[in-house]
């Protein structure tokens, strides 16, 4: 990419992972090549499924540690080791050269929990070659990150089935 930037999508409201989603079938369709890593995600979704399926130029990874989502569980440690490595697997996917658009989709959940530090994420945001575009999504993404960010979309939730108890669905959250 001739200039890249550093775009967050935070908040409560649905959106954020299928705005990334889509970011990576509309750089694919451009040619470029797309790194989608999914921390906190240990089973390919419908949506990574059909990226790595469907467009050579996508290459999808997950690093939760294959216990299922963090939600209401105590880390321990080897999602912390998963969450690093997929973090180094991110830091040489931003550096490499080989890749337009790096996606570190429920990073932010990720920093909160501290399986990734603010540091080690801002450092990384700092080293990004200028042709690099990258994408940081979900709940909680904290000051500073939003500070170095060069665009910031809040999700708001005005209103989620969720709450009426329907549950995350294939194909639609999945
Ligand atoms: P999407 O992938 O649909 O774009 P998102 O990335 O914006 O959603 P996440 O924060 O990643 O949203 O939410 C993941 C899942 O959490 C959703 O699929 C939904 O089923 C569930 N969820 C939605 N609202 C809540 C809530 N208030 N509390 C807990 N879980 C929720
Ligand atoms: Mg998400």
């Amino acid at each position: 990419m001739e200039q890249g930037y550093v775009q967050v999508y935070t908040g409560n409201g649905k959106g954020k992972t299928t705005a990334a989603v889509g970011l990576a079938v509309r750089a694919a369709g451009a040619g470029y090549r797309v790194f989608f890593g999914q921390f906190l995600k240990d089973r390919p979704c419908c949506a990574a499924s059909a990226l790595a399926d469907r467009f050579e130029e996508i290459e999808v990874r997950q690093f939760g540690s294959g216990k299922g989502l963090l939600l209401g569980r105590k880390e321990e440690a080897d999602d912390r080791a998963c969450a690093q490595e997929g973090f180094s697997r991110c830091e040489e996917a931003v550096r490499s050269g080989r890749y337009d658009l790096v996606v570190l989709d429920e990073i932010n959940p990720a920093v909160s929990l501290g399986l990734v530090s603010q540091e080690q994420l801002l450092a990384l945001l700092a080293a990004r070659p200028a042709s690099v575009e990258m994408v940081l999504t979900g709940r909680g993404a904290c000051g500073p990150v939003l500070q170095a960010a060069d665009l910031v979309t809040e999700m708001t939730e005005r209103k989620h089935y969720f709450q009426k108890g329907v549950p995350a669905r294939r194909g639609v959250e999945l």
